[in-house]
């Protein structure tokens, strides 16, 4: 006779069976990572649909998917928030197609002002550009012969802080509240997949990427001289670091973005969508809401 005891231990090894980690992938940031992954389940896919357009909330919710669906293949602490941010979209990426299939219906507006039409389109979500990362690592950014910047990609408890830090932000000054939520939210609207539209973002974006800056000494005047150490700052406060990208000129601050532009990996979710009233074509990017 099954006791109820028993029958909670079968439906789970039942469970088991019936959702291995049957598909594997490797991190875009480093391939030599391999990572094992079960389907989202129909309850998972239904708490990301109830809480679609409450980005906050899905990003929690996708970090629980992440912990209850992802393991590394050589063992070890799964945490889905020390992934960077590139490498997180990258496995939910896998996900979805193992869990929902590789075509994705979705809805545009078409952007022709004398048409503004409601676009079907059926995208092949296998199409879309991926990028590896630099097998070589992140360097730093060499700003000028005395100043450079320790770079690193965002990780997931990037964000979250950064979030935390708007928050606070936002109670403390009250004179520039309008102003902070806004930055908060301009951050947060956006996917992070998505590659800045506007300065705030880009700006919020390479802060959170600055790990310390480098100062050299000067010099020493002779050789006989012994050189004085390179001063480091580190702890810095995103505030201090989007001050200090703030005061850069032009040129330097390129140095930063061509940086960024030349390292960046992951999943660009930027595709072509054509109006079939109007043949009109724009480039669309996907966001989270319309993903899954
Ligand atoms: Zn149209």
């Amino acid at each position: 006779m099954t006791n109820q005891r028993n029958v909670n231990e079968i439906l789970d090894k039942a469970t088991d069976l019936l959702n291995p980690y049957e598909f594997k992938g490797n991190l875009l940031s480093n391939p030599e990572v391999v990572f094992s992954f079960k389907p989202m389940s129909v309850v998972q896919l239904k708490k990301i649909l109830m809480h679609i357009n409450d980005e906050r909330s899905v990003e929690k919710i996708l970090d629980e998917i992440l912990q209850e669906n992802v393991k590394w293949d050589l063992g070890g602490d799964f945490d889905p928030t020390c992934l960077y941010s590139e490498d997180r979209f990258w496995i939910l990426y896998n996900m979805r197609l193992k869990s929902r299939g590789e075509t994705l219906e979705t809805t545009f507006k078409c952007r022709n002002p004398k048409c503004g039409q409601p676009t079907v389109a059926n995208i092949d979500l296998t199409s879309f550009k991926i990028t590896s990362g630099s097998p070589k690592g992140y360097d730093s950014i060499q700003l000028s012969d005395r100043v450079v910047l320790d770079m690193d990609f965002v990780r997931r408890k990037d964000i979250i802080e950064f979030a935390a830090w708007s928050k606070v932000r936002e109670e403390v000054s009250e004179d520039d509240q309008e102003v902070d939520d806004q930055k908060g939210k301009e951050f947060f609207t956006e996917n992070v997949n998505e590659i800045g539209k506007g300065i705030d973002y880009a700006l919020g974006l390479y802060a959170l990427m600055i790990q310390k800056i480098i100062l050299k000494p000067e010099s020493p005047e002779s050789s006989n001289t012994e050189p004085k150490p390179n001063e480091e700052i580190t702890n810095l406060t995103i505030d201090d670091k989007i001050k200090f990208l703030e005061r850069l000129n032009e040129i330097d601050y390129n140095k930063v973005k061509e940086w960024y532009d030349n390292n960046w990996f992951g999943v660009s979710l930027k595709k072509k969508v054509m109006c079939p009233i109007c043949q009109h074509e724009e480039e669309e990017v996907l966001n989270l809401g319309n993903f899954f």
